[in-house]
């Protein structure tokens, strides 16, 4: 998993209110990342103490909660035998709750980048237009480097392609991974030769994540990124009371 890199907001925390939600109740609308599951897994087994509480969402029409922000947490304790979690519940349509996307980005070598993902059946293509036809939903990704564009063609599982490729780079040490919570900050470090592309998409509505859960697809990890006016204060709850 890379870096992330995002503005400060100074997003005040907040006492909130929590209720005890069933684990299979809810549905997660990002794919997992093994490494993030494992560190949860021995925070939680090491302290036996569960102290960030889910947000959720209440999925129209169904029984069910989508999980805004902690696919980690819901798995690792699923994964434990736990049974329900600590949550929030958020109104997710309101003006408040803000979703945006991540702006994956590499220090690394083009080429080497480009043959991993043509090896996933990928099309790269270099496209002066890619970076207004990512911003339309029209292409899985736009590559922007200082020179070059490129166009990747696709939707979905494409996304899907190339995030499992940087991340098999980033692990292999190949590429310097850094996830951007906006792309002027990307465009800002590409000019002091910090990084040397970024992958640019159209972030999903909430529309797009609501229909998205109904259907039972997730997206790539880090698809969204989702701001809220507060973060919910530590709360103090035994692990053991989760099962
Ligand atoms: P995602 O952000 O992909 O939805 P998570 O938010 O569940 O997934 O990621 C794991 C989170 O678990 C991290 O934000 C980390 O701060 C949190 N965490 C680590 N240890 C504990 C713990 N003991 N209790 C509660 N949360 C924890």
């Amino acid at each position: 998993m890379g870096v992330e890199k995002v503005p400060k907001y100074n997003i005040p925390t907040k006492k909130v209110e929590y209720v005890f939600i069933e684990l299979d109740k809810m549905k997660p609308h990002e794919q997992l990342v093994q490494k993030e599951l494992e560190e949860f897994i021995e925070s939680i087994t090491g302290s036996g103490d569960f102290w960030k509480p889910m947000l959720l969402a209440k999925v129209p029409g169904e029984d069910m909660y989508l999980i805004v922000d902690g696919h980690h947490r819901w798995a690792g304790l699923e994964k434990l035998g736990a049974k329900k979690a600590p949550s929030v519940i958020l109104d997710y349509f309101s003006d408040d709750v803000k979703v945006y996307t991540w702006y994956p980005a590499f220090k690394g070598d083009l080429n080497k980048v480009i043959e991993r993902l043509k090896a996933e059946g990928l099309e790269v293509l270099e496209d002066k237009e890619a970076e207004e036809k990512a911003e339309r939903g029209e292409i899985a990704f736009a590559l922007v480097g200082k020179e070059k564009i490129f166009t990747v063609p696709g939707a979905l599982n494409e996304q899907k392609k190339v995030s499992k490729v940087l991340d098999e780079m980033s692990v292999e040490g190949e590429i310097e991974l850094i996830y951007y919570g906006l792309k002027e900050d990307a465009r800002e470090d590409m000019g002091k030769g910090e990084i040397d592309y970024v992958f640019i998409r159209k972030a999903p509505g909430k529309e797009e994540v609501m229909e998205l859960v109904k259907r039972g697809e997730v997206y790539s990890p880090k698809t969204t990124r989702h701001v809220l006016p507060f973060i919910p204060d530590k709360i103090d709850v035994k692990l053991e009371d989760l099962f």
